[in-house]
């Protein structure tokens, strides 16, 4: 038997035990070999001269004995221009193409061209210094892709300082042309053309620094960047139970959020989920540019009909694009729907290897895993003082929207912010329904720290009244609680409600937020005196809608103006 192969001699389900003679790396790329068919699979444990293997393909028909080739390589996609607006599965093939020539379901062994290599690009090189000294990352040229320039890079990992002997002149290439010609210590000429693979489980550190976030990620819904911001380059969760509203919140920020590039990795529950996903997507018209924001986006979709270890690959091909799109200078944003089906892979996996269960059957390496995914977001300085950021936002959906589970656990522990979904709120149809009194961000907000804490204060004596009104009712209560009551449903259904369906109040800018809420504050700070309930309800359901409409009519500036001395008069009262 060859160096390089090995034997099936164990098979469950999509873990096969494979013997081999030679070394192999962990994670290794092989490929089984099954009649004509190759079925691609992954090391994932070595023991002695066994290694268990994932295969990510039905292993129906496989036997004991079947050869298994080992590339030497880790499991990896390619990068290169022509990414933006595809829709791919977790192991890079691309759904549309797969779908016209196969109905959806790629036969067993197969895999198509993530990238189009007989398109053109118009190349245009960066002029360099003669024998300028190069690494991974640095680059040479650009192509534009869609609105952006797509930087043709030094593939990521040449470390060793290499010299740059020659680069084409500008022209129309395909990713297989032959770009630019660089030179090692050695005098070994490495020939490069516009497209590299990398290993989607290794972090890309092409970079000069990476810093703590601190600038803030403009989402425009008013709860997500007033109270519980999120910082570019920086991880949020976003725990929810079914139907409270985690997809329209998700296209939500990817078509307002001031940021580049999106990336949705859509691993669904039920088949259903994704087709959403992928019917909604393209339809959806980017504000900025009333283009599709397809244009600007990539999608990596997994059913829970594919293997669990497709599932696993998505979010690290997810992570891999995001960072490469983040080596070019631009601003990223991940969304990661749902992680827990990902981490239900890891279960399953983990139960084949009969590994030692953790909490709730989840393997001990649950939290590292999640740990790491989350840690590939950032914002680093590159070279020539640019700077790019890939921020992470993953959705959990834990069973009976109970927060006390691992997933969910794991994941609080690492991101820096938390938005909430609650059933109630939902129900209740108070949209966004991120429950203000359960979520929290470590990141800072644009709006001033007391005025965030005075409203939040408000928020939570509000509830308690709320509850204690559940008891004895309206009646029951003194009429000073009942105005603490009303102040916080004011601020909660003229600020932190936000209907996603109106062109204007979908998207809230940072100057308009700060505008409206310092107006919103001084309604919560204002001494006012009623006689009786039913006065104060009338005033603050008059004063709502007058909120309301102005929310509602940013853009009229002259109305706009005109509504803001209503408020005043009507206050002035
Ligand atoms: P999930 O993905 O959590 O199952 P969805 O995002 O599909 O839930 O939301 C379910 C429904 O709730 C939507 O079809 C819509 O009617 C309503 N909804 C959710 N978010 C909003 C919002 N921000 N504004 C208005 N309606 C919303
Ligand atoms: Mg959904």
């Amino acid at each position: 038997m060859n160096e390089s192969c090995g034997r099936i001699v164990f098979i469950q389900g999509n873990i096969i035990s494979v013997e081999f003679p030679g070394s192999i790396i962990q994670n290794e790329l092989g490929y089984v070999i099954h009649g004509t068919e190759r079925l691609k699979a992954e090391v994932i444990r070595i023991r002695g001269n066994v290694a268990n293997m994932q295969v990510f393909e039905e292993t129906k028909g496989l036997k004991i004995g079947d050869e298994v080739e080992f590339s030497k390589k880790l499991l990896s996609i390619q990068l290169g221009p022509g990414l933006l607006g595809q829709i791919y599965d977790g192991l890079q093939n691309p759904l549309p193409e797969l779908a016209r020539e196969y109905g959806f379901f790629l036969p067993r062994g197969l895999s198509l061209a993530a990238l189009d290599d007989s398109k053109k690009w118009h190349f245009i090189p960066k002029p360099l210094p003669n024998k300028q000294l190069v690494n991974g990352g640095f680059p040479l040229g650009y192509v534009q892709e869609g609105i952006f320039k797509h930087y043709i890079m030094v593939p990521f990992g040449l470390n060793e300082g290499y010299a740059v002997d020659w680069v084409i002149s500008e022209g129309d290439y395909t990713i297989k042309d032959i770009v630019a010609k660089i030179k090692d210590g050695k005098g070994k000429t490495i020939e490069l053309d516009m497209a590299f693979d990398w290993p989607i489980k290794i972090p890309i550190k092409a970079y000069v620094e990476k810093y703590t976030p601190k600038e803030p990620l403009i989402t425009k819904t008013r709860i997500i960047d007033t109270f519980f911001p999120v910082s570019r380059g920086g991880t949020y969760c976003v725990p929810g139970p079914f139907g409270s509203g985690k997809t329209v919140l998700a296209q939500l920020i990817s078509r307002y959020a001031e940021i580049d590039i999106v990336i949705i990795a859509a691993c669904g529950e039920r088949a259903g989920e994704v087709v959403e996903t992928l019917r909604e997507f393209p339809k959806l018209i980017d504000p900025k540019t009333q283009k599709p924001l397809m244009e600007r986006t990539i999608i990596i979709c997994n059913t829970s009909s594919m293997p669990v270890a497709a599932r696993d690959a998505s979010v690290y091909t997810a992570a891999t694009l995001g960072e490469y799109y983040r080596q070019m200078g631009l601003d990223v944003l991940l969304l990661a729907d749902s992680t827990s089906r990902w981490a239900q892979a890891m279960r399953e996996v983990s139960g084949r290897l009969e590994e030692i269960p953790g909490e709730e059957a989840y393997p001990a390496y649950l939290e590292s895993r999640i740990a790491e995914f989350y840690e590939r977001s950032g914002v680093v300085k590159l070279t020539g003082d640019r700077k790019g950021s890939l921020t992470i936002g993953g959705t959990v959906s834990p069973a009976g929207g109970n927060f006390e589970e691992p997933v969910t656990q794991a994941t609080l522990k690492v991101v820096g912010a938390f938005h909430g979904l609650s059933r109630d709120r939902a129900n209740a149809r108070r949209f966004p329904s991120i429950d203000p009194l359960e979520s929290w961000s470590k990141y800072e907000s644009f709006i001033p720290a007391d005025l965030i804490t005075q409203a939040k204060d408000v928020l939570v004596s509000g509830n308690e009244v709320y509850q204690m009104m559940k008891v004895v009712g309206e009646e029951g209560i003194s009429l000073e609680d009942f105005m603490i009551y009303l102040k916080a449903e004011f601020l909660d259904s003229v600020y932190l409600q936000q209907n996603a369906f109106d062109e204007v109040d979908a998207a809230t800018s940072p100057q308009r937020q700060e505008y409206i809420f310092s107006k919103v504050s001084e309604v919560l700070k204002k001494e006012l005196s009623f006689n009786q309930k039913d006065e104060a309800r009338k005033f603050f359901y008059e004063l709502r809608q007058l909120f309301i409409d102005w929310n509602y009519k940013e853009k009229i500036s002259l109305e706009f103006k005109h509504q803001e001395e209503k408020i005043d008069d009507f206050l002035k009262k």
